[in-house]
């Protein structure tokens, strides 16, 4: 057994009993012991296991006890959501389960999450630890600095995110909230996105103590007047910087155009203390002192 407890968001206990590779592949599988499920422990002593997840997505921490990490926990809800008030249904009768996380329920796990508050509270956690590194290192150096990503970072796109249920349209209108389809450019240009409440929090801290915030995003440079026109009207006042993509250009990974923004404002003095965003690759590549990442279980940017 490698790790027992209640999970984060305190829907179910579980127990991950074990974690190997799978034979003849690089993905490795959990088997989960559920212990009770939300009101009803229709799933009592039942073994579970998910299979192809990725290694890194549960790893043992710095007492090398594992632990769940924020990649993991989509994964448990839709397992969460598949198994609601299905005590009796075909399928559970066993000990073992071999499906794959259905996509539907994958929805549906997402708007529980979202709409349970769990979202919004585990992303207080997370731009805490942010507050506390940024409050301790700001006095260190003469222009220490941030970078916030925007998207589902410093702003929300639910009511676009919500219609769409989670798929993405880059064209089309957005003028039937808050039913779908809503084209994500059109969302965009509306400038109706609205503040996440404890990155407007960070981002106020970070002003106080006089550290300097710079954006970094995927969106396009042609977007840049509408973008700047989201960020005013949601709070964010007194930024030193807006990076965006230049019109048509794409990298592999996000990583490669923000690690590269990130080099130059370094390049022109700044310390860059933290970099946060909900995405790996808004992490990845260097040119700051911390990562911050946020949860977000609704899309993947590679
Ligand atoms: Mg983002």
């Amino acid at each position: 057994m490698l790790r027992t407890g209640r999970s984060p968001r305190h829907l179910f206990h579980f127990t991950i009993m074990t974690m190997a590779p799978e034979r003849g592949g690089r993905d490795q599988g959990v088997r989960i012991r559920v212990s009770s499920i939300g009101p009803s422990h229709c799933c009592e002593g039942k073994i579970f296991r998910i299979r192809s997840l990725p290694s890194g997505r549960v790893r043992p921490d710095r007492t090398n006890k594992w632990r769940l990490t924020p990649m993991l926990v989509p994964t448990l809800l839709a397992l969460l959501a598949l198994l609601g008030g299905s005590g009796s249904a075909p399928g559970f009768s066993g000990t073992a389960m071999a499906q794959p996380v259905n996509v539907g329920d994958a929805v549906t796990a997402a708007y529980a999450y979202h709409d349970s508050g769990l979202y919004e509270r585990d992303m207080r956690a997370v731009m805490a630890r942010a507050s506390g590194w940024v409050r301790a290192q700001a006095g260190k150096y003469p222009n220490p600095a941030v970078i916030l990503d925007i998207d589902e970072t410093a702003l929300s796109n639910w009511p676009e995110l919500k219609a769409n249920r989670f798929a993405y349209f880059r064209s089309g209108r957005c003028d039937g909230l808050p039913e779908g389809p809503c084209g994500a450019e059109a969302w965009e240009r509306a400038a109706k996105a609205e503040a996440i409440a404890p990155t407007l929090d960070f981002y106020r801290m970070a002003r106080r103590l006089g550290v300097a915030v710079f954006f970094i995003t995927g969106r396009y440079e042609n977007e840049r007047a509408d973008t700047i026109r989201n960020l005013a009207r949601a709070g964010y006042a007194g930024w030193s910087g807006l990076v965006l993509r230049p019109d048509g250009s794409r990298t592999a990974s996000a990583a490669d155009y923000k690690a590269a923004a990130r080099a130059r404002i370094e390049a022109r003095g700044f310390h860059i203390l933290a970099t946060i965003g909900d995405q790996p690759s808004d992490l990845a590549g260097g040119h700051a002192e911390r990562g911050f990442l946020l949860p977000n279980p609704f899309y993947r940017v590679p």
